[in-house]
């Protein structure tokens, strides 16, 4: 029997940076294994999918755009992924046959500020699209106080506020911001051939957080702003290590090895 395999899914696919991050870790810890890129269009999903499941070597695979959405309707979902973040990263090939779909976004996000009580913080959040969808969710299960979505599309950012129970305000992008303890894009402004995200910083606490979902760059405007401010920063690659850590768990049986993010982030910047 040759090694196990899992992949990450989308289309297009050549940009993912998942195959580096989990070959990285497959080759740390010396496992047998491997994980590919491999590009699937949208009609050629359901086909895929029936034809990997019977695959004896396959651990299951990671979902990208545009798939997120469509995947959920060929996997089991045991953890209401459907009724909550409402899109799916993660699929598992479980001993028994089953695929059991999950998403990691929520939780890799999270990760960075579980050491912090945000029980109660004004927040504020960029974007309403599926990335807003996790981080509302994670935010929401910390009990944070009232969100301020800035968006371009206040229906669905209003929709996500009661999706998730939250309390809070839509704006527009130019609005002031208000003195919150974290401010999150979950945007696409500020990556690479996409508009600036600009905004005046100086209303947010004097100990607030920023946090950039976008790695590509990696030191985005928004960050630089912050760090000129002189407040906290968090980078998208902490969110992307985080949610491929949980999904190579899935598939492979193993942790990741610790102490060795560093080495990971270097490798992913070069
Ligand atoms: P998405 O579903 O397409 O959502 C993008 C959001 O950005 C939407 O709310 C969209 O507004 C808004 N937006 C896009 N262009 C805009 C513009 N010109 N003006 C105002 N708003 C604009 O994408 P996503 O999956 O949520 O991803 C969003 C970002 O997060 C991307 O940069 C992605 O790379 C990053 N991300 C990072 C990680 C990580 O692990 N670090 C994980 C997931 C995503 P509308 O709602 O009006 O369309």
């Amino acid at each position: 029997m040759s090694a196990p395999y899992a992949e990450v899914i989308g289309d297009p696919i050549k940009h993912s940076k998942s195959p580096l991050i989990h070959g990285f870790w497959l080759k740390a810890l010396g496992l047998s294994g491997d994980y590919r890129r491999t590009h699937v269009k949208p009609d050629d999903l359901g086909a895929f999918i029936a034809e990997r499941r019977d695959d004896a070597n396959w651990r299951g695979c990671n979902v990208t755009i545009p798939h997120k959405l469509a995947v959920m309707e060929h996997v089991e979902d045991p953890g209401d992924v459907r009724g909550t973040i409402g899109a799916m990263n993660t699929v598992v090939l479980q001993p028994d046959g089953t695929l059991i779909g999950t998403n990691t976004d929520a939780a890799g996000f999270y990760a960075p500020l579980a050491e912090l009580d945000l029980e109660g913080a004004p927040v504020v959040v960029v974007g309403a699209g599926g990335a807003a969808r996790a981080v509302l969710f994670a935010l929401a299960r910390a009990k944070i106080g009232p969100v301020t979505i800035l968006g371009r599309s206040p229906l669905k950012a209003m929709g996500l506020l009661a999706t998730f129970g939250l309390k809070g305000d839509v704006v527009a992008l130019d609005a002031p911001l208000p003195p919150a303890a974290l401010l999150v894009n979950a945007s696409s402004l500020g990556m690479t051939g996409q508009p600036p995200l600009d905004l005046d910083l100086s209303p947010l606490a004097d100990d607030a957080i920023v946090y950039d979902l976008v790695y590509a760059p990696l030191r985005t405007g928004l960050l630089a702003a912050a760090e000129s401010r002189g407040l906290d920063t968090v980078d998208g690659l902490d969110m992307l290590i985080g949610q491929a850590a949980l999904a190579f768990e899935l598939f492979f049986g193993k942790t990741p090895p610790e102490g060795r993010d560093e080495e990971l982030r270097a490798l992913l910047t070069a």
